[in-house]
């Protein structure tokens, strides 16, 4: 077993780990459904985050609430993206981190997302932080601890 006091790691803040604001796809809230698709079929990505038009952090949307919000009683209906805008399917409740936070904190959150959106005092988006570099972050330091072991 190996034990290790907790002030010998030192976990570093969501601003040294995050995807800043420039390089992360994004749309905004009152575009039509068929860009935001766009953009998510296009990017690669499942969900990106949605901002306004001041680039404040509104929410998520993700490839699923489109096709489902387009589902029809038979059919896929996707003649209608264009009548629906972003807003009408967002994800406006998931959670949010600021870049002094600390990386537990962003642990805590990416257990249930696959990425957590990070934004100033004044919801202006800072940029994102996935569960892929937590994930590499605790590799790092589980192999840093096995070779003081
Ligand atoms: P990853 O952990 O790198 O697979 O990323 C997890 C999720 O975060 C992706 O599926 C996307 O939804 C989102 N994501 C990662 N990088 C970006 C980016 N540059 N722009 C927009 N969304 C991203």
């Amino acid at each position: 077993m190996i034990s290790v006091q907790s002030e010998e790691l030192d976990f570093p803040k969501v601003e040294e780990l995050m995807i800043p604001a420039e390089k992360v796809a994004h749309v905004q809230i009152g575009n039509p459904l068929d860009h935001a698709l766009l953009v998510l079929l296009k990017s690669g990505y499942s969900a990106v985050p949605v901002l306004d038009a001041k680039f404040k952090f509104q929410g998520v949307i993700s490839k699923s609430m489109i096709l489902e919000e387009t589902l029809g009683i038979e059919q896929f209906e996707l003649n209608h993206l264009n009548d629906m805008t972003v807003e009408k399917v967002m994800d406006n409740s998931v959670p949010c981190l600021q870049r002094e936070h600390s990386m537990i904190d962003a642990l805590h959150k990416l257990i249930d997302h696959p990425f957590i959106c990070v934004a100033n005092d004044e919801g202006e988006f800072d940029g994102i932080i996935t569960r892929r570099t937590i994930l590499k972050q605790f590799s790092k330091y589980y192999h840093e601890i096995w070779k003081r072991a």
